[in-house]
């Protein structure tokens, strides 16, 4: 299986009808299941047999779609969550808990950085932030004694840092924490992290996996490749019984490949309960049979809108990645060679009032809080998703007050041009 090609791997991966079954996902739409014996019941609750028993931790339609994620990751498991939230958080709770510290790039999601900053804290889970682009001395520097975690993004969301990857695993394997990467914006497609040494890999499947602008959700993929073991002083939640379970010891019974994604599902799923509904998950599976043929287009129109923004004499500036002089592009190419994403922000030379009377008069690009749709959509981060950070903040984030997030969709990409070439008239 793991010698297919991606794309074989968005269509195929994850479900296999046996003869004469449903050849699409079946949506298994059912709370509960059924057993014949309150021993066979028993066995479930003690981890000691794999099953289904209550859709609030786990469900089949859920799993045969994480399958198929964990197969494009290159992972040995996965799960599904109700959103990208739940996933950044489940990945980080599952090791770092109250006392304990985080190292994270400062360039990551605004939701993010939210929920690490303000609402992480308050669990007493203390973060430093540090830039993508710090030296291997600043970043070693960061780390504490109670560190269990690095965490960044591979395309920040809207910053558009590109993480380099492997100094950030060097980092963390060298204070024996894993790297959790979010490769919500270059998606497996583009970039597989675990490849580079990303030990966790998370996922908004609200944005390119879905596409279409139907359904939240996340996912969280393990590599099966960090040794809870060998540093077991560290990661006790894995390493040490849970009495929740009778006792189990994670990574002595589910071994390096199953151990953090049966103790996410068990603990964190069974007490939050932030499961995917089955019916998002049949949706997300539709978005990602064609994965593979839409990012090459995203990236594209992503290019193309960059390239003619780039020389027009209202923008000030223009971020992406995936464009020859951007401060990333090198990096972009070791880690993307195929493309980034499509998303492009920019600024305009008339600043925060440019910027808002710009986005008013496009028709094509849409206002709205979202990326990675089919439909081409615009946002202004710092009165949006960045409104809580004071411009100091803004600056650490990589957004300026004129910043503008550009979503290219997969339409005609001389059309969002012309698109854009005409609110610019309005400037
Ligand atoms: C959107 C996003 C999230 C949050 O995901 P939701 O599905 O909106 O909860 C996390 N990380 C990145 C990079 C995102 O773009």
């Amino acid at each position: 299986m793991s010698k297919q090609g991606i794309g074989t791997k968005c269509v195929q991966a994850g479900y296999t009808p046996g003869n004469g079954e449903p050849r699409q996902i079946p949506i298994i739409q059912s709370t509960t299941f059924k057993y014949d014996t309150s021993e066979h019941m028993g066995k479930l609750f003690d981890l000691e047999e794999s099953g289904y028993f209550y859709t609030r931790l786990q469900n089949p339609t859920n799993d045969y779609v994480a399958a198929k994620i964990a197969a494009l990751e290159g992972g040995t498991a996965a799960m599904l969550t109700s959103s990208g939230q739940a996933a950044n958080f489940y990945a980080v709770f599952n090791i770092a808990t109250c006392g304990d510290h985080v190292v994270a790039s400062s360039t990551i999601y605004g939701g993010t950085y939210n929920l690490f900053h303000v609402t992480m804290r308050k669990m007493g889970v203390d973060f430093t932030f540090v830039s993508p682009d710090c030296t291997e001395e600043e970043l070693n520097a960061a780390f504490k004694p109670n560190t269990k975690a690095v965490f960044g993004e591979t395309i920040a969301n809207p910053a558009l840092t590109v993480l380099d990857i492997e100094k950030f695993a060097k980092a963390a394997h060298a204070h024996g924490v894993p790297l959790i990467v979010d490769n919500t914006f270059a998606t497996p497609v583009n970039c597989r992290p675990i490849q580079w040494g990303a030990d966790i890999v998370t996922h908004s499947t609200t944005k390119y996996m879905d596409g279409h602008g139907a359904g939240v959700g996340g996912a969280i993929v393990d590599s099966g490749k960090f040794d809870w073991m060998a540093h077991a002083d560290k990661f006790p939640g894995l390493t040490t019984p849970d009495d929740s379970y009778h006792g189990v010891t994670y990574a002595e019974k589910f071994g390096l490949g199953g151990a953090f994604i049966t103790k996410c599902t068990a603990q964190l799923m069974r007490d939050f309960g932030s499961i995917q509904s089955p019916q998002n998950a049949f949706i997300l599976n539709l978005g990602l049979e064609s994965l593979h043929v839409r990012m090459p287009r995203h990236c594209e129109n992503g290019l193309a809108v960059a390239k003619f923004l780039k020389d027009h004499p209202k923008i000030s500036f223009v971020i992406y990645p995936g464009l020859e002089g951007d401060k990333y592009h090198s990096l972009a190419e070791k880690y993307m060679p195929n493309g980034t994403c499509g998303v492009v922000s920019f600024g305009f030379k008339g600043g925060r009032s440019a910027a808002e009377t710009f986005m008013k008069h496009l028709r094509l690009g849409a206002i709205e809080t979202h990326v990675a749709d089919a439909r081409t959509c615009c946002l202004h981060p710092a009165s949006a998703t960045h409104r809580q950070m004071n411009d100091q903040e803004l600056v650490a984030a990589g957004i300026t007050p004129d910043l503008v997030r550009m979503s290219c969709g997969l339409e005609d990409a001389a059309d969002l041009i012309a698109d854009i070439a005409q609110a610019l008239e309005k400037v």
